[in-house]
C-alpha cells in the first residue's frame, strides 16, 4: 500500500526528519486559512499516488492567501495520470540550495535493501540512471545490520551527498523499519539557503503483509484499484483480479499458480487467482466463491483441491455449505483428489446441484471448465 505524501511527511516528522511546515485539505476555503497560518506564501501541491505532479500542475506557488484558495481550487479535481485530486496540501516554502534524491528499497533478487542517491534530485530518477547512469550511487543494506552510521556516510559518500544527510539517513532508515515499509523515498532531499536539510516530497510503500499493525492508515491509505481485490481484501481473501473468463479457487499457491497455467493451455484465460489455504473452511469456500460469481466476467469457476492436510470431504463439506449460502449462477467444475478424495466426491454427488460438475483430474477439469467458459 502506498502512502499520500502528506503521510509520509507526517510519518518522517515523527522520526525527526525536518520538513516543511504543512496541512491538508480538501476545501479551497480551508486552503485561504491555512495559508494564513502557514504566513501567506504557500506551496499548494496535489495529493495523489503518483509521481510528476510537478510537470502535470499539480505543485505550485502561490503568493497569498486568496492565491492560494485560486490555486487549491484549481489543482482540487485534476486529474493527474489517473488519479483524481481529492486533497491537497499547503506547505510553507523552502529556499532551495541543492535537491538531493535518496530512496530505500527492498531488492527482493539480492536479499537485502538497496540505498539509491544522487545529488540530482528533483527529477525522476529513472531518468537521471538512463542519462547519467555514474550519478546514481546504488548501495546494499544488510537487514540485520541496518543504516548504521558508518553505513550512512558510505552511503552519502558513494553519491557526493553532503556530510549532513547522514543523520537523516539514518532516521530514514529507522522510518523504513518502525513503519513496515518496503519503500521509502525523499525527492526532492533538500539543502536550504541556511545549510539545512529538509525532506520535500516523500513516497513510503507499506508491506501489505504488515497491514495488520498499521490500522492506523485506515481506509484513506487504500486507493481501491479494483473493487474486487478491495472486496476481496475486506474479506482476507488472497485473491488478484485476472483478466480472463474462468474463475478459479484452489488450495495452495502453487497449485492455484499451476491452475492458471493449465486452464490457459486449454484456450481460456484464467479471471483470477484465489488461494483458499490450508484451512479451506466452508466460510472461506462461501465468501471465495461468492466473490468470483460477483465478477460480471467470469461465466464458469473452476475448484481444484488437492487434499493435504485438510482432507477433501471436509473441502466437499464447504462447497456443499457455500452452495446453501451463494446463489450459483455459473456452471462450477469441481477437482477433488488427495486425502479422502472418494468420500468428498461423494458428498458432492449426494448434493447433486445442477450447476456442479465433477472430474477427477486437473487437466480434465481445466478443459471442461475452459469449455464451459468459452460455450458461454
Ligand atoms: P513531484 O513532481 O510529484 O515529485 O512533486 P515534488 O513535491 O517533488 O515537487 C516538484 C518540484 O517542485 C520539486 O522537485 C521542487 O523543485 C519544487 N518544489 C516543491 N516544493 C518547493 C518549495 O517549497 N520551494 C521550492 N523552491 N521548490 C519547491
Ligand atoms: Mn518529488
Amino acid at each position: 500500500m502506498d502512502l499520500y505524501e502528506h503521510q509520509a511527511r507526517e510519518l518522517f516528522e515523527e522520526h525527526g526528519i525536518l520538513v516543511p511546515r504543512a496541512e491538508v485539505t480538501d476545501s479551497p476555503k480551508e486552503a485561504r486559512g491555512i495559508a494564513r497560518r502557514l504566513g501567506g506564501r504557500v506551496v499548494v501541491k496535489a495529493q495523489v499516488k503518483a509521481g510528476g505532479r510537478g510537470k502535470a500542475g499539480g505543485v505550485k506557488l502561490a503568493a497569498d492567501p486568496a492565491a492560494a484558495e485560486l490555486t487549491a481550487r484549481q489543482i482540487l479535481g485534476m486529474d493527474i495520470k489517473g488519479h483524481l485530486v481529492g486533497k491537497v496540501m499547503l506547505a510553507q516554502p523552502v529556499d532551495i540550495e541543492s535537491e538531493f534524491y535518496v530512496s530505500y528499497v527492498l531488492d527482493r533478487a539480492a536479499g537485502r535493501f538497496l540505498a539509491i542517491a544522487s545529488t540530482e534530485g528533483g527529477m525522476e530518477i529513472e531518468e537521471v540512471a538512463a542519462s547519467r547512469p555514474e550519478a546514481v550511487a546504488r548501495t546494499h543494506i544488510d537487514p540485520a545490520e541496518g543504516v548504521t552510521s558508518a553505513k550512512a556516510a558510505e552511503i552519502a559518500e558513494a553519491a557526493g551527498l553532503p556530510p549532513q544527510t547522514v543523520d537523516v539517513l539514518m532516521r530514514l532508515w529507522e522510518v523504513l523499519v518502525r513503519e513496515d515499509a518496503v519503500l521509502v523515498e525523499v525527492n526532492p532531499l533538500v539543502r536550504t539557503e541556511r545549510g539545512r536539510i529538509l525532506a520535500l516530497d516523500g513516497k513510503v510503500t507499506l508491506d501489505d503483509n504488515a497491514r495488520f499493525r498499521q490500522e492506523r492508515w485506515g481506509a484513506e491509505g487504500v486507493e481501491h484499484g479494483d473493487a474486487l481485490e478491495a472486496a476481496a481484501a475486506a474479506k482476507g481473501l488472497n485473491y488478484v483480479k485476472l483478466d480472463g473468463e474462468v474463475g478459479i479457487i484452489g488450495n495452495g499457491a502453487g497449485l492455484v499458480m499451476s491452475t492458471l497455467d493449465v486452464v490457459a493451455g486449454c484456450g481460456a484465460r484464467p479471471a483470477n487467482f484465489l488461494d483458499i489455504g490450508g484451512g479451506a473452511s466452508a466460510r472461506i469456500m462461501a465468501d471465495g466463491l461468492s466473490l468470483i460469481l460477483s465478477d460480471p466476467a467470469v461465466k464458469s469457476v473452476f475448484v481444484n483441491v488437492f487434499g493435504g492436510i485438510t482432507a477433501c470431504d471436509a473441502v466437499a463439506d464447504g462447497i456443499v455449505q457455500a452452495l446453501d449460502e451463494v446463489q450459483l449462477t455459473k456452471p462450477l467444475v469441481v477437482r477433488l483428489d488427495g486425502n479422502n478424495a472418494a468420500r468428498g466426491r461423494a458428498i458432492l454427488d449426494e448434493r447433486a446441484h445442477p450447476l456442479v460438475q465433477q472430474a477427477t483430474t486437473m487437466d480434465g477439469a481445466a478443459r471442461r471448465a475452459a469449455q464451459l467458459a468459452t460455450a458461454a
